[in-house]
């Protein structure tokens, strides 16, 4: 079975993505790239439900190699994003304060300086029907520049991480952070953080978790 631990992997996490929320139903994906292999969540199917022969593998251009269920929907836009991150693990979420900031704003605005864990400002990229290659392309964009998230317009967000529980855990960290953004809202106009005191942060040594070179 090619890609055993790595689709293993898949299950478990895709576990505590239902656990904790950040996805609901037959939503959301997650993949791990090993060369030119990546294993993924197979369409259609519960993230909890899952085992690991469950799991496709497929290649670098989206042919399936191994797994006899068909692989997630999304799987254009993870391919899109491990060419342009250099990743080697994605998350995609439809989680709740992701999705609403995704539905009102073009950007995340910086109000917590932990945006600096996840590459910088977190921008949102333009909507686009789901699993369409358009949308893959919006959300490559929106992943330039080192980001290791993006939130997809009135969808969700994807989060890539040096391992997969890396991912998972900037995808936690993503919804944390809109989560802040959306309640400051509800008490006031939230304070944003200027270029400058963001810079003044990253000059402390805050940043995302470096990603492996292949
Ligand atoms: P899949 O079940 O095909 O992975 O689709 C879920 C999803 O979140 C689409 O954006
Ligand atoms: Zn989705």
């Amino acid at each position: 079975m090619l890609l055993r631990d790595e689709r293993r992997e898949l299950c478990g996490i895709g576990r505590r993505m239902v656990e904790t929320g950040l996805v609901l139903g037959v939503s959301g994906n997650l993949s791990v790239r090993r060369g030119d292999l990546v294993a993924v969540s197979p369409a259609g199917m519960r993230l909890e439900r899952m085992a690991p022969e469950d799991c496709p593998v497929v290649d670098l251009t989206g042919a399936r190699v191994e797994g006899a269920l068909a692989p997630s929907s999304e799987t254009p836009l993870h391919l899109a994003v491990y060419e342009e991150t250099g990743a080697p693990a994605i998350v995609h979420t439809h989680s709740t304060f992701g999705a609403v900031v995704a539905s009102t704003m073009t950007e995340l605005p910086p109000i917590h300086y932990n945006t600096l864990l996840l590459g910088g400002v977190v921008k949102v990229a333009e909507y686009a029907t789901y699993g369409t290659p358009e949308l893959a392309e919006n959300v490559r964009n929106a992943m330039a520049g080192g980001m290791r998230a993006a939130l997809m317009g009135n969808h969700g967000g994807v989060t890539v991480g040096a391992d997969l529980e890396d991912a998972f855990e900037n995808a936690r960290l993503l919804e944390w952070l809109c989560g802040v953004y959306v309640r400051a809202r509800s008490l006031g106009e939230p304070r944003i953080l200027t270029e400058a005191q963001l810079h003044a942060v990253a000059e402390r040594g805050l940043h995302a978790t470096p990603l492996p070179v292949e």
